[in-house]
């Protein structure tokens, strides 16, 4: 992509990342020209009427990173603060997590630039419908396939493909994943996100014997913090601090989560929960001293500003990018174990890959079975990266990820002829 001047927009963020793995990995500097812009990308403005009467433009974009391994796959969230540099670096994420996890799809990501809440649901079933007339053509079960992002659910999946499907005359499911489980959704794709980072976590602390004896603290109470927190609590870990995106509660013996969960049912924020534990922030619970710190919510959350601040042992990027590249050489050197993103979170794009399966085969499988196929693949994925660091003698589990998911593709690249 150009702009007026006819320079490439490329993506700032995703070649500063390149550059920091580049010669650990043994990248050439044509495999970094290649990898360090996105191929391809649609920014569309597009009018919509409001309940009122009143009209307002709606800005959206999608960015394809890389398609050298399949149809192009990711999530579209609605944001009001995103922009092309931003999902940008989402699509590059995605490129690498779905390579990295061994699934046939290159990267994608998308973005409404909107805060839902300011939208009645009618208005926001439009805006997901222009949405899907404004891509028609760049996205489609071969092409590129969407999903639900932050934001996002399977209510608006289900909107944006009956719009596609009503576009183009004929049923087709695959063309959108996170649709609800009577469109065709998968079981078991809701929690998967959470599933799998719940998965990657029982393995790591597969020797403590005492599930109590681990503090966790969790930033994010959407769909994959909440569900996390819930199997956590489940499996005897102590949770001891949960936020949402005004407030957080902190109690140092364990939060009772069922009843937070309940407690957000009702559409309350967590600045007003006043049965146990103190009301601390979001940048409190990032500094609090536990042996594991969950950000599941918005990027950039730890960031070089308090990264030296950051007490936990260890972090599980459950949010996609939560640790600026600054931030990430900070905690290196305090030497705080990280889970990257790319491996942590691919639980959601790993049941979405089984949901395409399951429609285009049009036979669909039980919760079980999902769950099990979910197992293998993070976990063969967490022990091929556990090689990957033994093998490069690397520092970091993200430098390990990101050279195991960088060398397919580029494999792929190969084979097709592009290098
Ligand atoms: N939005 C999720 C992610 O960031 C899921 C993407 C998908 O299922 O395609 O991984």
């Amino acid at each position: 992509m150009e702009n007026e001047r006819g320079e490439i927009i490329a993506c700032e963020v995703c070649e500063n990342q390149l550059e920091q793995v580049k010669s650990q990995v043994g990248m050439s500097e044509e495999e970094f020209e290649l990898l360090k812009t996105p191929r391809k990308s649609l920014l569309v403005n597009f009018p919509i009427k409001l309940d009122n009467g009143d009209v307002r433009v709606i800005s959206a974009l999608r960015v394809q990173y890389n398609d050298a391994l399949g149809p192009t796959k990711g999530g579209v969230r609605f944001h009001e603060s995103v922009d092309f540099d931003e999902v940008s670096k989402l699509a590059f994420l995605m490129s690498l997590k779905t390579s990295l996890v061994g699934l046939p799809y290159g990267g994608a990501k998308g973005a409404v630039k909107i805060n839902p809440k300011n939208f009645s649901r009618a208005e926001l079933e439009r805006i997901s419908r222009a949405f899907v007339r404004e891509m028609k053509e760049f996205i489609g079960p071969r092409k590129d396939i969407p999903a639900p992002d932050v934001n996002t659910n399977p209510q608006i999946m289900a909107w944006m493909m009956d719009e596609y499907e009503r576009i183009f005359g004929e049923k087709s499911p695959g063309v959108i994943t996170g649709k609800p489980v009577e469109l065709g959704g998968s079981l078991g794709r809701n929690k998967s996100t959470a599933k799998g980072a719940f998965y990657v976590i029982e393995k790591i602390y597969q020797d403590v014997r005492d599930k109590s004896s681990i503090k966790v603290a969790i930033q994010g109470f959407g769909n994959a913090g909440s569900n996390l927190a819930l199997m956590l609590h489940n499996a005897k870990f102590k949770v001891v601090a949960v936020s949402d995106s005004r407030a957080g509660v902190y109690n140092p013996d364990g939060l009772n989560i069922p009843e937070l969960i309940e407690f957000k049912n009702k559409k309350m924020p967590f600045s007003d929960y006043a049965k146990e534990g103190e009301i601390i922030t979001n940048e409190d619970l990032i500094k609090l001293e536990v042996d594991l710190l969950i950000p599941a919510a918005l990027g950039d959350v730890i960031s070089e500003k308090n990264a030296d601040e950051v007490k936990a042992k260890r972090i599980v990027e459950v949010a996609n990018g939560p640790i600026t590249p600054k931030a990430d050489l900070i905690l290196e050197s305090k030497g705080v174990e990280i889970i990257p993103d790319i491996l942590a979170n691919s639980g959601g794009v790993i049941v979405s890959y089984f949901e395409q399966v399951q429609n285009l085969a049009t036979y669909y499988w039980s919760e079980e079975e999902v769950d099990n196929k979910l197992k293998d693949k993070i976990i063969s994925a967490y022990e091929r990266v556990l090689e990957e660091k033994a093998s490069l003698n690397a520092k970091s589990f993200r430098t390990a990820s990101y050279s195991l998911a960088i060398k397919r593709i580029l494999e792929a690249e190969r084979l097709r002829g592009n290098l």
